[in-house]
């Protein structure tokens, strides 16, 4: 029989051994282990989201109002502000994003989203602006303590959900004035109305179908911008969201991200029939879907802490009923799901901070799996907590009807399983 002891100690030898060469050669090594500066930041977050968000998430749940007095505090201690999204955004492992995001929203996805739904027009505007564009407009979306505002990101329409193709505003530009006159309607837009920057996509040219939108900057009070009717929604009920109207919206040339010799070259090289970069909808979407995943994580794993504990005091026929098996399995699952789905979702922000090709679709791979995994876990921590979980008086219902848009918003989970089978085959599934 083979020395295991001295099988070990080889092992160990050419481990070391391959660490230091990669080391010298100045490769990272593998870890799954957060540094000290994620760590750091995930506490902080933590200990926000335990002190000042859960308290006051029964609250503004109930309210269906923005919780502005909640993100000025965030403001105050520098968590909602472009400083702290662009530490998040900066760490090269790509982690600090999804780390921040899952232990927010294990605080409340509702109040999580009014803090994090400015978000998505800046990753639009960092993704597609210049970086004049950045510097202007990524610091309003955000405010400052004393004077907290939001941003919305406004690429939904009545009749264009999952087929972004189907987008109906119109942009058409104004060659003597400088200006872009937009029209239209959008739909479901989070922060739609009370935002102090829109980022709208709408259509230059209806005829090239999605490659033919571009993203604009709608600036502050800008007349032809207003809010349309306010949504009155199943779950994430702190965080408003509302249709925005397009009336001859006038915005100047400057307004429209990337620049338009940038957008001229783009739509030049589509005409001609060559392939060009995705479109802009796509582009902010692609970014955001491991960031989204985090935060249906944090869901997750409220739900399922909850439902632990609830397992280990409550007692039926004399005993815990976590020592039922049926309970404790069930439990052993959520863990099992939501770990799984952590690493998906680490792996995808890894790949997108690094550049990475997402060849196998691994964003929507993590959105997807994340926004099931905590459908799927608030529905048992339901059934765990029994008659208590049904009500109102114990947080996972809330929970449950939270956890439910992450099967929707940002593609839904049939949109995901369409874009994964497409990479994967090659083929295009319909
Ligand atoms: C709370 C909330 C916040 C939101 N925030 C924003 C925001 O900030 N900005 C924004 O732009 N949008 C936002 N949205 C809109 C959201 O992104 C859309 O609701 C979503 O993309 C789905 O579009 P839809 O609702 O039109 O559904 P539809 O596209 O009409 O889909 C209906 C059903 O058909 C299925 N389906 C559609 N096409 C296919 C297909 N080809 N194959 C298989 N199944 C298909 C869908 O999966 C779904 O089950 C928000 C929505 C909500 C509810």
């Amino acid at each position: 029989m083979a020395d295991s002891s001295v099988a070990d100690v080889d092992a160990n030898a050419l481990l070391d051994e391959a660490n230091s060469a990669s080391e010298a050669q100045g490769e990272p090594q593998f870890t799954l282990e957060l540094n000290q500066d994620q760590k750091d930041i995930r506490d902080w977050v933590h200990g926000f989201a335990e002190g000042v968000v859960r308290p006051a998430a029964e609250e503004w749940d109930e309210r269906e109002e923005t919780p502005w007095p909640v993100i000025q505090e965030a403001a105050k201690i520098g968590l909602y502000s472009f400083e702290a999204m662009g530490q998040f955004w900066a760490d090269p492992t790509g982690l600090t994003l999804p780390v921040a995001n899952e232990e927010l929203f294990w605080g409340d996805a509702g109040i999580g989203m009014a803090i994090m739904g400015t978000t998505l027009a800046v990753a639009a505007i960092f993704g597609q602006g210049t970086p004049e564009q950045m510097g202007e407009w990524i610091p309003q979306c955000f405010g400052s303590p004393e004077d907290v505002k939001l941003a919305a990101f406004c690429a939904s329409e009545p009749d264009a959900g999952s087929d972004v193709s189907g987008i109906r505003t119109s942009a058409k530009y104004d060659e003597a004035k400088d200006e872009w006159v937009l029209n239209g309607q959008k739909a479901w837009a989070t922060n739609g109305g009370i935002a102090e920057i829109h980022v709208v996509i709408a259509s230059v040219d209806r005829e090239l179908g999605s490659r033919g939108h571009a993203a604009f900057v709608i600036p502050p009070d800008t007349p032809g911008c207003e809010q349309g009717a306010k949504v009155k929604k199943h779950g994430l009920r702190a965080s408003h969201t509302a249709d925005v109207h397009l009336d001859d919206c006038r915005v100047p040339g400057s307004c429209l991200l990337g620049g338009k010799e940038k957008l001229d070259e783009r739509l030049a090289r589509v005409r001609e029939g060559k392939k060009a970069k995705s479109q802009a909808a796509m582009q902010t979407f692609e970014a955001s879907r491991p960031t989204v995943g985090a935060q249906a994580l944090g869901i997750a794993r409220a739900a399922y802490e909850y439902a632990l504990d609830y397992a280990k005091e409550r007692e039926q026929f004399g005993k815990k009923i976590v020592e039922n098996q049926a309970i404790a399995f069930d439990l052993a699952n959520m863990k099992l799901e939501i770990d799984a789905a952590r690493l998906l979702v680490w792996r995808a922000a890894w790949m997108g901070r690094n550049g990475h090709k997402f060849e196998n679709a691994e964003g929507s791979m993590s959105k997807l799996k994340a926004g099931e995994v905590a459908v799927w876990v608030t529905e048992r921590a339901i059934q765990i907590l029994g008659g208590n979980g049904y009500t109102r008086e114990f947080p996972v219902e809330r929970m449950h009807r939270d956890s439910k848009i992450y099967t929707i918003f940002e593609g839904t989970s049939e949109i995901q399983r369409l874009v994964i089978s497409r990479a994967i085959s090659g083929f295009h599934i319909r």
